[in-house]
């Protein structure tokens, strides 16, 4: 085939995409990540970030990033186990163990450039020819990722079904089991019944990895996430948390006993092969965590509780169906590809930018607009956004 003949046939694909309302574009923010925010020389009013405690531009994180690379440069040089570990990413791992303590036994913390390579990493170091795999059927793409890659055998069981996945571990006679889920449903914001879980994991000898990616900083009194707001801990924890969203920077860690970590060290193939991040990034990571775990932490968070408590009162639709979920992800379910497309163009004239999510993230014929609130909005903010949906249902 020639080069052209490619190209025309990538082209070809790319007009399927069109034909199908699945094409996806991006926009460019001039401006930091916040409610208001300039694209193409208007100010939006923006509720599709996950930066739900406002701290991606927080003057004090900014602060402390510019102070990082003062002190340690702009790069790290090489993978950690090179020469590219810092002190601001051993500090950083130390403070995330000593955070998350209260849920993890003899935890320790690994800082990972993403979340996406950290599930990577996770699965494919825990798993293998030999394991079982069970994962949750809304799992979020990298932990699918990582589920292929680990090579493990999978089984995926339904959503939120406790008694399936109690059959299919009952009937599993692998001598390793891993359970993985998110914690937070990132397309629809609820959460799963990780006591449940929990308890399955225990009884079968089976590890529970969870991915809290929109739950760490957000959920439990402190901010130290779903394993905090259901009060559990257990060495059959592996836990994750991004620190890209809550923590208004970027990465994420893995916290789970001592030895699970080491054996990452010594075996996560997306740990060992890569850069290590910009250890400014770890710096300033270390003033989000203040933030966090402190009386303005709880603020920010009672803050984002009584903005989805104005979304559940005062938010009402009729053939729209608002999903139900008690976390900062409000889904607004409308169906075909082409409605949501066109109620998310409809928002975007009106000044306010709200992701419309399509297959293959979500389920065909499920389609949805991804309205994120965040600490950092008002209650008028709110207020508009809920006004402008509802008229917009009313005439669609
Ligand atoms: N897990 C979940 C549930 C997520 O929503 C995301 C990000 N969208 C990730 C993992 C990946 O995290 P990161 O963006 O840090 O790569």
């Amino acid at each position: 085939m020639s080069k052209n003949a490619l190209i025309a046939d990538l082209e070809q694909r790319l007009q399927q995409l069109d034909a199908q309302s699945l094409r996806r574009t991006r926009r460019t923010a001039e401006t930091a990540c916040a409610p208001r925010v300039e694209i193409a020389g208007r100010e939006m009013l923006a509720f599709c970030s996950n930066d739900y405690l406002g701290l991606a531009s927080h003057p004090r994180v900014i602060e402390a990033l510019r102070e990082g690379a003062t002190r340690y440069g702009a790069g790290s040089g090489a993978s950690h186990l090179v020469s590219g570990h810092s002190r601001a990413h051993a500090e950083l791992e130390e403070r995330l163990a000593q955070f998350m303590s209260p849920q993890i036994s003899d935890a320790r913390a690994l800082y990972f450039c993403t979340g996406y390579m950290a599930n990577l990493a996770m699965l494919s170091a825990l798993g293998g020819a030999g394991t079982a795999l069970f994962s949750e059927s809304l799992n979020h793409a990298s932990l699918i990722d990582g589920a292929r890659l680990s090579r493990s055998d999978l089984q995926i069981y339904p959503h939120g079904d406790v008694a399936q996945l109690a059959a299919l571990l009952q009937a599993s006679t692998a001598a390793t089991k891993l359970v993985v889920t998110d914690s937070v449903f990132s397309m629809d914001g609820d959460l799963a019944p990780l006591p449940e879980l929990l308890k399955l994991c225990e009884q079968h000898g089976a590890w529970l990895v969870v991915d809290d990616a929109h739950g760490f900083g957000v959920l439990g009194r402190n901010g130290r996430g779903a394993l905090e707001h259901f009060d559990l801990s257990s060495p059959n924890l592996v836990y994750m948390g991004t620190l890209g969203k809550a923590a208004g920077v970027a990465g994420a860690f893995v916290a789970a006993h001592a030895s699970v970590i080491e054996w990452l060290v010594q075996r996560a193939r997306p740990y060992i092969y890569t850069t290590a991040a910009p250890p400014a990034i770890a710096h300033a990571l270390l003033t989000s965590l203040d933030i966090i775990d402190s009386v303005e932490g709880m603020a920010r968070r009672a803050q984002l509780q009584r903005l989805i408590k104005q979304c559940h009162d005062e938010l009402h639709l009729h053939r729209w169906q608002l999903l139900p979920s008690d976390t900062a992800i409000q889904p607004v379910q409308i169906g075909t590809n082409e409605d949501a497309m066109r109620t998310a163009a409809a928002l975007y004239e009106e000044g306010f930018w709200v992701p419309a999510i399509r297959p293959p993230t979500v389920p065909a014929g499920t389609a949805r607009l991804r309205v994120t609130l965040s600490a950092a909005h008002t209650d008028d903010d709110v207020a508009r956004l809920i006004h402008a949906i509802q008229s917009l249902e009313a005439q669609a």
